[in-house]
């Protein structure tokens, strides 16, 4: 049976995560979360003192950073030149960052192979907003993962509360909203559905359901 390679792609809080771990568990895949290496560039940028405009800069270092992405459990960590930058990585702060460093087509250069070779691999799940797109044109299964702005708000809002990040519903939203737009309308990769993507619209569906649905897909396209 050819194990696949599965896209989903969408905006911010659209689920994307949560559901590519859940249909990584079932199908016995492995998770890939790009966002995660866009995140961890603008942090190491931040902690060098590196603009995240700094295009020249932000390349030398995206190209120098060696990942590692081990499971621990059911929990995917993001090593980098050795430290564990899981936590560190999930603010908002850092993901506006990833979205200001993620517009440099040389910082997107330097993790694509990278992400070309997981995704060879078979048998993976890889989430992001360039997927099925740009980083595996050819997947056998793509996603695009999408929800209202009201209950993406919502549903990062309570992620914050639960990691001791409290902010206000208001700016959650206005962050969310603002670095969607960043996404959709960057020249190099936006955030766009492919053209053979079937769209999952989450905005009532339960995590359960949506993990069903894409599993469901897989396994037609499977065919077991
Ligand atoms: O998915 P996550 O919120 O962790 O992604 C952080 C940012 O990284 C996104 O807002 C986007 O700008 C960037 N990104 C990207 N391409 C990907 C994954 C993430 O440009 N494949």
């Amino acid at each position: 049976m050819k194990e696949l390679a599965i896209a989903l792609d969408g905006p911010g809080s659209a689920g994307k995560g949560t559901i590519a771990r859940g249909v990584a568990r079932t199908l016995g895949y492995q998770y890939v979360d790009t966002g995660a290496m866009y995140r961890a560039v603008a942090l190491r940028a931040l902690r060098a003192g590196i603009s995240w405009d700094a295009h020249a800069e932000l390349a030398e270092l995206a190209a120098s950073l060696v990942f590692e992405f081990p499971f621990d459990g059911d929990v995917l960590r993001v090593i980098v030149d050795g430290e564990d930058l899981t936590s560190a990585i999930r603010s908002d702060e850092i993901g506006m960052g990833a979205s200001m460093v993620s517009k440099v087509p040389a910082v997107r250069q330097a993790l694509l192979g990278l992400q070309r070779d997981l995704g060879a691999r078979g048998g993976i799940v890889m989430d992001g907003r360039d997927i099925g797109t740009v980083v595996l044109p050819d997947a056998a299964l793509k996603v695009y993962v999408d929800a209202d702005l009201e209950v993406r708000s919502l549903r990062r809002y309570e992620e914050l509360l639960r990691r001791g990040q409290p902010a206000s519903l208001a700016s959650v939203r206005t962050a969310l909203a603002a670095r969607d737009r960043q996404d959709m309308e960057r020249s190099v990769a936006p955030l766009k559905a492919a053209a053979d993507a079937i769209t999952l619209d989450t905005t009532e569906m339960t995590v359960r359901q949506a993990i069903e649905a894409v599993v469901k897909l897989a396994r037609a396209r499977r065919g077991a």
